[in-house]
């Protein structure tokens, strides 16, 4: 049997350790109100997540594990033109990887066809940790070629894409989970990295809403193309989709079939309008309490 390298095992155990804190701090400080049973909403994404994680083991993986190789090898892609000091590449890499991401982020809500992909992950009726595994199979796959666009173009090494990738897993455990940080600390985080308050914004089912907040590492992104909502207060927000409310709508087998079925008008309520936000109480370049 292959050895697991040491590595490995360290960035599973800090990432279960942070899937278990986020979840015990769910419990003690919850941000909003759930509407679902905890128990049966997780079960649900993480049987989601095991069907994807299965997939990116057979698409993405071995895709991007030649690939990063063959960039370390013929020293191609941008980063690889230059000579610089080792960390000093990894870092670069790692901010293009997830400037790209954000990128994709946009293009996978703006066109039709790959926003049927994401959907099964923002239909989810509540935002916690558990989101953050919930995606689709199919995306994940179709997103495998992405990503070998970014570190082919990148230049993008093999110590990069795995400093990026756990970079990035941290992150989105963190940003959709249902924690209630001090509105301060949120505040000051925010101007670095997507936290909670932030990434709920982009899950609200009001679309001017889930047209916001597309970074998945640093807000400089989301601040640079003028993108960044940060002025919704998390009560006021419902998260998911106008056309999914019940739960019956978004059971394991519906959200398995989602991507490959017609689907109603998104943004309209059933036999309704488009949901809307009345003006809001707060100032709009603070972060909402
Ligand atoms: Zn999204």
């Amino acid at each position: 049997m292959k050895r697991v390298p040491r590595a490995a095992w360290i960035s599973g155990l800090i990432f279960v350790g942070e899937f278990c804190l986020l979840l015990w701090l769910e419990r003690r400080r919850p941000l909003r109100r759930a509407v679902e049973p905890k128990f049966r909403r997780s079960a649900r994404n993480l049987s989601l997540a095991a069907v994807s994680a299965l997939a990116l083991q057979v698409t993405e993986r071995p895709l991007i594990a030649s690939l990063t190789r063959v960039v370390e090898h013929r020293q191609f892609g941008l980063l690889k033109q230059f000579s610089m000091p080792r960390w000093f590449e990894v870092a670069l890499a790692v901010a293009l990887m997830d400037y790209t991401l954000y990128l994709w982020h946009i293009l996978i809500h703006r066109s039709p066809w790959l926003w049927r992909l994401h959907l099964p992950h923002h239909v989810d009726l509540d935002l916690d940790v558990a989101t953050a595994l919930r995606f689709h199979f199919s995306e994940l796959v179709v997103s495998a070629g992405w990503r070998a666009g970014q570190v082919t173009l990148i230049g993008v090494s093999p110590r990069a894409y795995s400093a990026w990738q756990r970079l990035l897993m941290l992150s989105i455990l963190f940003h959709h989970s249902n924690v209630e940080l001090p509105i301060e600390l949120e505040r000051w985080l925010s101007r670095i990295i997507v936290t909670p308050r932030l990434h709920g914004i982009h899950h609200s089912m009001v679309r001017d809403e889930s047209d916001s907040n597309w970074s998945s590492g640093l807000t400089l992104w989301d601040w640079l193309h003028g993108t960044l909502k940060l002025n919704v207060p998390q009560q006021a927000i419902t998260i998911g989709v106008p056309a999914y409310r019940q739960p019956e709508d978004v059971s394991f087998c519906k959200l398995i079939a989602m991507p490959f079925r017609s689907q109603p008008p998104i943004w309209q309520l059933p036999g309704d309008g488009e949901p809307e936000r009345d003006a809001l109480p707060v100032p709009e370049n603070q972060l909402a309490k």
